[in-house]
């Protein structure tokens, strides 16, 4: 590469400009708003966190600690790292602020996440996730809820169609337990074929290595025992009443058994929503029931369950992207019309419009930009029309004009521009 590395982003990492950025952005505030109607409330916690902080909750044979996290010391001393997910974090807030007096607590977040991995498409090492936890109900209802509301944001986004809901169960801790034996002995016999990664989870977290994506572990997954066989009977009364609550939605799901959270403190539900249409960046939104995370973070022994769904993947899905607001373009003629359209454009933009008002120009090139911008109307300003407070219309898409006095143009404006710039409705 010939350019100086200052004039390069980081490997991994991606600038958002234009259509992309409102992709992206629809994905996030689309997330927000139904989140919202749910019941979850925003929550930002800071990018980074105490080690300690994911080193635990993740469990340190995990891929993310031992291979993906951006770690580092910093000036004080302290070992630092870049969150490479919002769970964690949320659930360390909850602690820290003491939320756990008043339970149960449901938030939403979005932001960038960061995991050093190989990047591909879909595959960032600075990415963006929205989601949702919900701390304290250990209700079957706040699993089913969770996954209600992120197939809402998924159907509001249009992608719900491009999804399959995949759904497992990994039952409560005495089912693990016991479920737990019985794969690590079926693995035992089998230890020499496993790869290196998944021999060391053996000792540590065996049930990691049925989410392996090592070709020589899948085959021998395949043939190893089902948790589903393991589950006692509460563990399966819970899932009956998960699956019972998002058929009375009309939830779509497949039962996956082979669907797992790896990590210890995951009991009970686990989900994606997957797609075949991202290569093998197939799932955009994971989650499950982490009943064990706020006292492994040393906090009180509250359940939890939440997801997580990577933007830049729905971004990829959605079919088209939003368009962006359709400006007025004021187009003065003449000194002293210039001067005053300052003044006109600062006022309608304080009505809530879009406005575009070049620094300076002939009419003729102010046209042009207009056009190139997409604006709906110009709104032309001349000495004639100064002399008689008067604004000359012109809709771009019909060339339809007409005139308009001044002290009648924020209503007019609002009745021609319609439900594209709310605001200027709402307070007119
Ligand atoms: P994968 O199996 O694709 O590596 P994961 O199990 O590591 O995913 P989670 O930790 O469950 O993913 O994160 C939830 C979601 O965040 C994923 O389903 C995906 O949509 C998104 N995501 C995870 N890692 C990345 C990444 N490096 N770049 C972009 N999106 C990501
Ligand atoms: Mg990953």
């Amino acid at each position: 590469m010939s350019s100086a590395p200052t004039a390069r982003p980081v490997r991994g990492t991606h600038d958002l400009v234009g259509e992309e950025l409102r992709r992206h952005r629809a994905v996030a505030e689309t997330g927000r708003a139904i989140a919202l109607r749910w019941g979850y409330q925003e929550i930002a916690t800071p990018i980074f966190e105490h080690t300690e902080v994911f080193a635990r909750s993740l469990g340190d044979v995990s891929d993310i600690v031992t291979k993906e996290m951006y770690t580092f010391t910093d000036r004080g001393g302290e070992s630092i790292t870049l969150r490479p997910e919002n769970t964690a974090g949320v659930c360390r807030a909850v602690i820290s602020l003491g939320l756990h007096q008043q339970l149960p607590q449901k938030f939403f977040y979005y932001g960038p996440m960061f995991r050093y991995e190989r990047p591909q498409k879909g595959r960032l090492r600075q990415f963006h996730q929205i989601g949702i936890e919900c701390i304290g109900a250990p209700e079957p209802l706040a699993d089913a809820e969770a996954i209600a509301a992120g197939a809402h944001i998924l159907e509001e986004l249009g992608v719900l169609e491009a999804t399959t809901l995949e759904l497992n169960t990994l039952g409560d801790l005495d089912s693990r337990a016991r479920y737990r034996e019985a794969l690590v002995a079926y693995l035992r016999g089998r230890e020499a074929k496993l790869s290196a990664d998944s021999r060391l989870r053996l000792e540590r977290n065996p049930l990691r290595i049925l989410d392996s994506k090592d070709e020589g572990d899948r085959a021998i997954v395949a043939e190893a025992p089902l948790l589903l066989d393991f589950l006692n009977e509460t563990s399966r009364a819970f899932y009956a009443r998960v699956k019972e609550a998002l058929d009375r939605l009309a939830i779509a799901y497949v039962e996956n058994p082979r669907l797992v959270r790896g990590l210890d403190y995951y009991t009970h539900t686990a989900f994606e929503f997957t797609t075949t249409r991202l290569g093998a960046q197939g799932a955009v939104l994971a989650g499950g029931r982490y009943d064990g995370l706020v006292a492994t973070l040393g906090g009180p022994d509250v359940p939890g369950v939440g997801w997580a769904a990577g933007v830049e993947r729905l971004s990829l899905l959605l079919a088209e992207a939003p368009p962006p607001p359709r400006p007025l373009a004021i187009v003065p003629i003449g000194e002293a019309a210039e001067a005053e359209a300052w003044v006109l454009a600062r006022d309608l933009r304080r009505l809530g419009h879009a406005v575009e008002l070049a620094f300076e120009g002939r009419p003729g090139k102010r046209m042009k930009r207009a056009d190139r911008l997409g604006a709906r109307l110009a709104l032309f300003l001349g000495e004639d029309e100064l002399a008689r407070g008067v604004v000359k219309l012109r809709a771009l898409d019909s060339g339809r004009e007409e005139e308009v006095a001044r002290t009648a143009l924020a209503e007019r404006l609002a009745s021609l521009v319609g439900v594209e710039n709310p605001a200027a409705s709402a307070r007119a």
